[in-house]
């Protein structure tokens, strides 16, 4: 998947919840083909799907410890030791909040027992700083708190191109005034979507509040990811709910695409 004809370029690989709604994958983006957000279940087939071999993967950045965010970590490390990378030449450097190293480490012990000890060692560089360059990347990011079940240590991640094109991956998050104040400054915004209107959770975005956060950004791309509907033409689960014409609900295989002059085109999946 070049980039070469862009100066950047944002890859929607899923666009579901936790509970892979028809026609979703778990939400999952790819930057410029080297940086992951999150690495859900199925990041492998994910990963597959748009013909990137995990072996090209620079940085992951983990927004928060639930299952449909991390569980794919084992896979990946499995995948870059034993197909794509068994010389263990790729460091991975994987950015989290204080305490992942373990979490993530006890995954890849349970799931693959005896496999992963080396690459867990000595392929990964392991960093909880809060803000940085992601190396070899046109980018750097701010990590953020958000408001989501607390035990997950929930954070999103603003992501800022050397260009100055700022793009605020909310992670899973309800309204809070943390994502109200960086959105002001960003063009894109990724909010989730993760429940319809007649569930009644802090931890979330319903339609409604997708539509509030709208009005209150105008000049502002949202996007809309962790969705709780099915995918568009899906006949079975929640049909997608209707909102503004300024917000945009992805589709797994959609992309967002960042041009010389820095506008922004989004490429929907054919
Ligand atoms: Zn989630
Ligand atoms: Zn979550």
């Amino acid at each position: 998947m070049p980039s070469s004809r862009y100066m950047g370029r944002i890859d929607f690989l899923g666009s579901g919840n936790a509970f892979l709604p028809h026609g979703r994958m778990h939400a999952l983006v790819l930057v410029d083909d080297c940086v992951l957000v999150d690495a859900p279940p199925t990041v492998l087939a994910q990963l597959r799907r748009c013909g990137t071999s995990p072996s090209v993967l620079k940085h992951v950045l983990i927004t928060h410890w639930h299952a449909d965010h991390t569980f794919g970590f084992p896979f990946l490390l499995l995948e870059r030791k034993y197909i794509s990378d068994p010389e263990c030449e790729a460091v991975l450097n994987v950015h989290l909040r204080p305490g992942g190293r373990g979490l993530l480490g006890d995954l890849c012990r349970t799931g693959f027992p005896g496999s992963l000890e080396e690459s867990l060692e000595e392929s990964i560089a392991w960093s909880e700083a809060e803000t940085g360059k992601l190396e070899e990347t046109e980018w750097s990011f701010e990590r953020f708190a958000v408001k989501h079940v607390e035990q997950t240590d929930p954070h999103g991640y603003e992501l800022v191109h050397s260009s100055g094109f700022r793009f605020l991956h909310c992670g899973d998050s309800g309204p809070c005034e943390e994502i109200d104040d960086r959105a002001r400054r960003c063009q894109v915004v990724l909010l989730e979507m993760g429940i319809p209107d007649f569930v009644e959770s802090p931890h979330h975005h319903t339609p409604s509040d997708v539509v509030a956060f709208s009005e209150r950004h105008p000049h502002t791309l949202v996007l809309v990811t962790h969705n709780y509907s099915s995918a568009r033409g899906e006949e079975m689960g929640f049909p997608m709910p209707e909102l503004p014409e300024s917000v945009i609900q992805i589709e797994d295989g959609d992309s967002l695409l960042i041009d010389d002059d820095g506008s922004i085109f989004m490429k929907r999946k054919s």
